[in-house]
């Protein structure tokens, strides 16, 4: 079962949107020099359909997207939640996962915003010029749109 170790209400982590991001925990990647390790132990509470109806109750008119941070053990069920998002919510939605490529069997369609790529540190986050990961708009056809460079516009001017 898929558990969140907490959330919170951000501005950087999708541009443009004021998202509720959930911090998905016991993570399967195992970066070296992990920004986040508490993530890899299975702790937190169930991140179920009744948890999001919880989270709606208290934010729902604050943020316009739900944002899955991690949860690359069940994809399927973050594929799951975020369908659900959609069909009850006007919430966009997006997935953070450490994963190089998109699991197998998997629709794009739930989400609007995709990020693809393990944390390496001696590459940075996504606001990093040497990145190896990528952030990008779903579009209505299923294609991928890379955004990546809309996090690293401070270090082009
Ligand atoms: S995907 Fe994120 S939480 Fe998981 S090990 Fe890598 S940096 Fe840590």
């Amino acid at each position: 079962m898929l558990k969140f170790a907490d959330y919170d209400i951000v501005f950087q982590e999708v541009p443009g949107e004021v998202t509720l991001a959930l911090n998905i925990s016991n993570c399967p990647n195992n970066c070296p020099g992990c920004h986040s390790a508490y993530l890899m132990n299975d702790v937190g509470m169930p991140l179920t359909e009744a948890a999001l109806d919880d989270l709606f109750g208290k934010y729902g008119k604050s943020i316009t997207c739900v944002c899955f941070m991690g949860g690359d053990r069940e994809p399927h069920e973050i594929q799951k939640l975020a369908l659900y998002v959609k069909q009850h919510t006007k919430c966009k939605t997006a997935w953070y996962s450490g994963r190089d490529q998109l699991p197998m069997n998997f629709s794009v369609q739930c989400f609007d915003f995709l990020k693809l790529g393990p944390y390496k540190e001696e590459f940075g986050g996504l606001d990093s010029l040497s990145t190896n990961q990528h952030f990008y708009r779903v579009s209505t056809d299923g294609s991928l749109e890379d955004w990546t460079y809309k996090f690293q516009k401070k270090q082009q001017i």
